[in-house]
């Protein structure tokens, strides 16, 4: 019983947090699934680094799994002319997303930029990356962009520098009688270049795919800033023409 007090004892619990970061020195929880115990490769749990799914069958140019060929949403015309992604969105590569994005664990980024290096291409050539731009409601919540986590990281593991190249345009409307929808397409529209691209080619790094609309849009304004090419690099894509990437291309436009 006294032991049961004593485990409740806030020193006592800070003291058991800190052994227990030098027995597990890559940090806890595990960002798949926040739960606490023995982590392996890239911070993730025995469970959660089995759930990790590489993309396969991609599409060339929108980089989706589960689809041979150019899949229906890249056949309309994209902005960019390659995303790559190494994982599927969904087992423990959306817990790390969501660890990043709503835990503060700005840590899994390290692991993230590292497996996005890992498949990135040297012999595409880019001369300038960048990160698409938080939402100011977004960035008030968390405090930090979490594509500009990956892309700063990145940067330094594929020697690209590393800018911020998309601002957002003051809209001057109100959002609060905005619809879900009505406030994406807000933030979308709103997109402009704030550096200079005249003649390079960019590397737009995010943190997952969904349709592809969001890359489009930034990649847009940096065409139009004179960019010459336009590559995307995200952690992960929602597999193309599944039910859940109906659920998710539908929510997310919502
Ligand atoms: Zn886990
Ligand atoms: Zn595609």
């Amino acid at each position: 019983m006294r032991w049961r007090t004593m485990l409740k004892d806030p020193r006592v619990k800070r003291i058991i947090k800190m052994l227990k970061e030098l027995i597990y020195p890559e940090g806890f929880p595990c960002v798949g699934c926040w739960s606490e115990g023995r982590l392996y490769q890239r911070n993730l749990c025995a469970k959660c680094t089995k759930t990790l799914e590489r993309n396969v069958r991609v599409c060339p140019v929108c980089g989706r799994s589960n689809y041979t060929g150019l899949c229906e949403d890249c056949r309309k015309g994209r902005q960019f002319s390659k995303a790559i992604a190494p994982y599927k969105y969904k087992g423990s590569a959306k817990g790390m997303v969501i660890s990043l994005k709503y835990r503060d664990a700005t840590h899994a980024a390290d692991i993230m930029a590292q497996d996005i290096a890992a498949i990135w291409d040297d012999d595409i050539r880019v001369d300038v990356m960048t990160g698409v731009p938080s939402s100011q409601e977004a960035f008030i919540k968390r405090g930090y962009n979490q594509s500009y986590e990956i892309a700063t990281r990145l940067s330094e593991i594929i020697n690209v520098p590393f800018r911020e190249l998309i601002g957002l345009k003051r809209s001057g409307k109100s959002q609060h009688f905005l619809t879900k929808e009505q406030r994406r397409q807000q933030y979308i529209d709103s997109f402009s270049c704030i550096g200079d691209v005249k003649n390079k080619r960019v590397l737009l790094v995010d943190d997952v795919l969904t349709t592809g609309a969001t890359a489009d849009a930034c990649a847009r304004v940096l065409i139009q800033s004179g960019a010459l090419d336009v590559y995307v690099a995200v952690f992960a894509s929602v597999p193309y023409n599944t039910a859940k990437y109906q659920k998710i291309a539908k929510k997310n436009s919502k």
